[in-house]
């Protein structure tokens, strides 16, 4: 497939109720065992909350695991076009609510890429939300562009940061191919229903030798496998759960090499934090919420891992 190609689109099909059914978004096969089956079937879906960048909720529906090549995915599946509509509308003060603790992760985020890439350049952010990193990056003498979906963040961030958001996807743009020295997607791909098709995408606006940066919540790191069912990654609002194996494999279908992998520690307030520390449990998450505010913690930027997995990759220059 050349550069210029797009990947075929997604093979799914409709199932009735707004649902729809998959292949192995990785290798195409339709070779599945479930995982985890439907919780609460008859849940009545609120599609603008599940779908928002600080979503949470429970996942509901099955999880599955590709036989031929591991990939694990849900299925079936809210229908792709609902998903980018629900994306798109609504607001999300939640999300806005930790820009500073995502400013600071950020600004160490942008110093590593140097290390693996000296100097500065173009960089575009895919899904950037309310535009941190792209301030984060512009600080350090970037030139910065990226695009968002939800129509509300981002022209809060656009406000609050005066950096190019275009809204949208990332396929909605017309942009120059091959003239980004990095493109990043910072906790989207496990959100975008054709991850395929992203980094196919990807690989067309990146100058080859120049890099792309993913980061993801891990399904195989030692946390995800500790907590099971428990991981507070295990969200509706996450259609896919990659391995390193699964990503690299995605990667390197499409042109790139792995450069890096490693834990990637990000930081939200405690308070914050700890709320979502309710699926793990909701006793512990209620009363060290209430320690952490006597002693005037709720606020305190908190480092925290739990499978974010950082992800460098350099765009070969030719196709494998
Ligand atoms: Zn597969």
């Amino acid at each position: 497939m050349s550069a210029t190609q797009s990947a075929p689109p997604l093979d799914s099909r409709e199932l009735g109720g707004g649902l729809e059914y998959v292949a192995c978004n990785l290798c195409g096969a339709d070779d599945s065992e479930t995982l985890y089956d439907a919780r609460e079937p008859d849940t009545v879906r609120d599609m603008v909350r599940t779908f928002r960048a600080s979503g949470d909720d429970l996942l509901i529906d099955p999880l599955v695991c590709c036989r031929r090549c591991g990939l694990q995915y849900v299925n079936p599946r809210p229908r792709a076009s609902d998903i980018v509509h629900a994306y798109s509308t609504g607001d999300d003060p939640t999300y806005v609510s930790q820009v500073a603790s995502r400013e600071r992760t950020f600004a160490g985020a942008v110093a590593h890429i140097e290390k693996l890439l000296p100097g500065t350049g173009r960089l575009f952010d895919i899904g950037t939300a309310a535009g941190a990193f792209l301030a984060a990056a512009r600080a350090r003498g970037w030139e910065v562009d990226g695009c968002e979906p939800n129509r509300w963040t981002a022209a809060w961030g656009s406000t609050r940061y005066g950096v190019p958001i275009r809204q949208g996807e990332i396929f909605d743009h017309d942009l120059p191919a091959s003239a980004f020295d990095v493109v990043t997607l910072w906790d989207v791909i496990e959100h975008t229903p054709d991850p395929s098709r992203v980094i196919d995408r990807v690989r067309g606006l990146v100058k080859p030798g120049g890099l792309l940066i993913v980061n993801y919540p891990d399904i195989g790191s030692s946390i995800a496998r500790a907590l099971g069912r428990k991981w507070p990654f295990l969200s509706s609002v996450h259609l896919y759960y990659f391995t390193r194996q699964t990503m690299r494999r995605l990667l390197e279908r499409h042109g790139f090499e792995i450069v890096e992998m490693r834990p990637h520690i990000q930081r939200l307030e405690l308070d914050y934090l700890l709320s979502r520390g309710v699926m793990v449990s909701p006793r512990v998450s209620r009363w060290s919420r209430l320690v952490a505010r006597l002693f005037g913690l709720a606020n305190r930027q908190t480092p925290y891992w739990i499978g974010q997995t950082f992800v460098a990759a350099r765009r070969l220059a030719l196709q494998p």
